[in-house]
């Protein structure tokens, strides 16, 4: 059958009536890839089907939550179950310690943990707590990480070399921007001179330790190393954003990868297993200062809640089976690798990123180290990519500067399609 979408412009004029920009979440709109989104109306391991009844591989898994592909049996048995005990109480249970329990052993640092219900919470509350128990406001994150929509993280570097950050929003005052400083990722030496002028100000560094908000970009070795001695060295908190990359990179996420202790760590997408839960932990002596044991403030009517408890849970002990995490990088190098080897004979330009369950390929012959280097990538040649990629029944993130995603439910055969599929695209490119 070939590609159909009246069903899907028609549900998105409608939407467009009454949601912002027809979506719950600006990235759905497709804008910046030329087209209209499709709806979709269900899912199975690897395979989303629309509205029109066109099927894709879906490599996008909720923007990273289905590590397992969509409806996994015993994930779904797993909330019906719960949901027929009732679907929230407002009052303690012991699957929220359960979870916690399975957090901490995944993630040493992390010694104790709350939880939330979306990134942007785990981020937001911890810098509440960084700037809490510091005494001070300042915090630094890097250009093309994204850390949720707070506030403090909706911050992009001024013009200048060294400056506050400026807001990317409307609706983000100037005077909160000033307290966040923008550095640029895998460079050090910048950071340094920050710390220089700001150190004993500076609550906080927040960095994606693999970033996946600029296209997957890695940590050149010593960054993260210098990172944590940087701040370590200023008495400020190191807070590894590992909503993307934990029990994605590793099932211990990118600081189990990579040997590197934080002090707060923040957790989101698969530790829900495709509902809504974040998380933020870290050393105890820290979150003891978490409310009601400490003063700092914070709290949420659904936080814990027991469907989201149950598919966290449920994802998690699936995630334990020996070999998952060698598979998952097997699929995911072959993939990543593939696209670059036909990309390479087709003599288009292409830098490839790809660690664990994560790539991006950016259509440049650059080595992507930063947010600049990530930005001399070909977005209109992207663009031409992800429609002719979707009309042939793969389902990519609609824009170059996000990750391609793997499951555990992606078989070899579907890589070939999606391997066969990417060199007749990219054909039609050159
Ligand atoms: N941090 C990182 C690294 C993320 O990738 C995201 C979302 N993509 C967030 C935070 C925000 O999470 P949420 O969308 O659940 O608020």
């Amino acid at each position: 059958m070939s590609f159909q979408d009246k069903r899907s412009k028609e549900a998105f004029a409608r939407a467009n009536l009454v949601l912002p920009g027809g979506v719950n979440s600006p990235v759905r709109a497709y804008k910046s890839v030329g087209r209209e989104p499709v709806f979709i109306e269900r899912g199975q391991g690897a395979r989303l089907w629309d509205i029109d009844g066109n099927s894709y591989l879906d490599y996008v898994l909720s923007w990273g939550p289905l590590i397992l592909g969509h409806a996994h049996p015993v994930v779904v048995e797993a909330i019906k179950k719960a949901a027929e005990g009732g679907t929230s109480y407002g009052a303690p249970t012991e699957i929220e310690t359960d979870l916690a329990e399975e957090v901490i052993k995944a993630f040493p640092s992390m010694e104790m943990v709350r939880m939330v219900n979306s990134g942007t919470e785990a981020t937001m509350s911890a810098l509440r707590l960084a700037r809490g128990v510091t005494g001070r406001n300042k915090i630094v994150k890097f250009e093309g990480c994204y850390h949720g929509h707070g506030d403090s993280l909706l911050i992009k570097a001024g013009s200048g070399a060294l400056t506050f950050g400026v807001p990317t929003s409307p609706g983000v005052p100037a005077s909160i921007a000033t307290e966040t400083l923008a550095a640029q990722y895998n460079d050090l030496e910048g950071l340094a001179e920050i710390f220089k002028l700001y150190g004993d100000d500076i609550a906080a560094v927040i960095v994606e330790p693999v970033a996946g908000n600029m296209g997957v970009v890695l940590p050149q070795p010593g960054f993260l190393e210098g990172l944590r001695q940087l701040t370590q060295e200023y008495g400020s908190l190191l807070i590894l954003d590992e909503v993307m990359t934990g029990f994605r990179v590793s099932y211990g996420g990118a600081q189990g990868r990579f040997n590197i202790d934080p002090d707060i760590t923040c957790l989101g997408k698969i530790i829900g297993g495709g509902l809504p839960v974040a998380a933020y932990g870290g050393k105890r002596k820290f979150m003891e200062q978490v409310a009601p044991s400490g003063p700092i403030y914070q709290a949420g009517t659904l936080s814990g809640n027991p469907l989201a408890m149950a598919a966290g849970l449920a994802t998690l002990r699936l995630l334990q089976e020996d070999g998952v995490y060698e598979e998952l990088e097997r699929k995911t190098t072959r993939l990543a690798e593939g696209l670059k080897a036909i990309a390479q004979e087709l003599q288009l330009p292409i830098w490839v990123n790809s660690v664990g369950a994560m790539f991006s390929a950016f259509f440049t012959n650059q080595p992507v180290i930063d947010f600049k280097s990530a930005c001399t990538s070909d977005s209109q040649r992207f663009a031409a990519f992800f429609r002719g990629m979707l009309e042939k029944g793969v389902y990519l993130a609609p824009s170059q500067y996000e990750a391609v995603f793997l499951s555990t439910a992606h078989n070899d055969a579907d890589l070939d399609y999606t391997l066969e599929q990417a060199r007749e695209v990219l054909k039609s490119l050159r």
